[in-house]
């Protein structure tokens, strides 16, 4: 309770207004989809689109990748009597404007860096980030129903998309298992039935045993079966 007033009293966030507008809700949607877990959320080396302008798709502000850090800190080295200009200010304690400074002024030009998540076209601001993290969180433990429908649907695709990204399943196999994830998804308690149930545990043990006889093909994890061991064994027995 102490929980839910503090977050009441707290200005919202733009994802926070986003969320509540059902015109948007779908939007928010896709991007817990896009940027959670965060292990999804990578930093953008290069815009891949020609847009001119990159700005976060939550908050609006300019955005930019690190390739174009980059290009600029090489450029810079053309101003490097403004840098020292600056530092030799910083030291005297005067003052330089924010749009002034080396760094705003030549390599970020007020934009931040981008970020970027899986299956989706949006760019995010760090902050915009953190706030989707915190309003997932909160809306599990505040019980949102939606965000709850949300997080459980993403754990059913982590689990589905093992099995139809295993390179020791075949085509049929994968095939199989689409169809179980649409049963499922369909399902009132997305529960799957008991039949499906064991095809997916056989299919699960197929790609153990598959994932195994690589290993030992390879040799990996095996650290202790060297050749000295099997000379030796050999000379025991004869
Ligand atoms: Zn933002």
């Amino acid at each position: 309770m102490y929980l839910y007033l503090f977050n009441m009293a707290d200005k919202k966030t733009k994802i926070e207004e986003l969320y509540e507008n059902e015109k948007s809700r779908g939007f928010v949607n896709h991007l817990i989809h896009a940027y959670l877990p965060l292990y999804k959320v990578t930093k953008v080396w290069v815009f891949e689109d020609k847009k001119p302008v990159h700005k976060c798709s939550i908050c609006g502000q300019n955005l930019i990748d690190i390739e174009t850090v980059f290009q600029r800190v090489a450029k810079s080295k053309e101003f490097a009597g403004e840098f020292v200009d600056q530092l030799r200010k910083d030291l005297d304690g005067k003052p330089v404007k924010y749009e002034d400074r080396f760094m705003v002024k030549h390599i970020t030009q007020g934009a931040v860096m981008a970020w970027t998540g899986e299956k989706t076209t949006t760019h995010l601001c760090q902050q915009c980030v953190q706030d989707l993290l915190n309003m997932v969180q909160t809306g599990i433990i505040m019980g949102d129903k939606n965000i709850n429908y949300q997080v459980n649907k993403m754990r059913r695709n982590t689990f589905f998309e093992s099995f139809t990204s295993s390179p020791s399943l075949n085509p049929t196999e994968i095939k199989v298992v689409e169809n179980i994830q649409e049963k499922v998804e369909k399902a009132p308690q997305h529960k799957a039935t008991f039949g499906d149930l064991e095809v997916l545990q056989q299919l699960k043990k197929k790609m153990e045993d598959e994932e195994a006889k690589k290993q030992l093909k390879t040799g990996e994890n095996i650290p202790f079966e060297s050749s000295k061991t099997v000379k030796i064994s050999k000379k025991e027995k004869s």
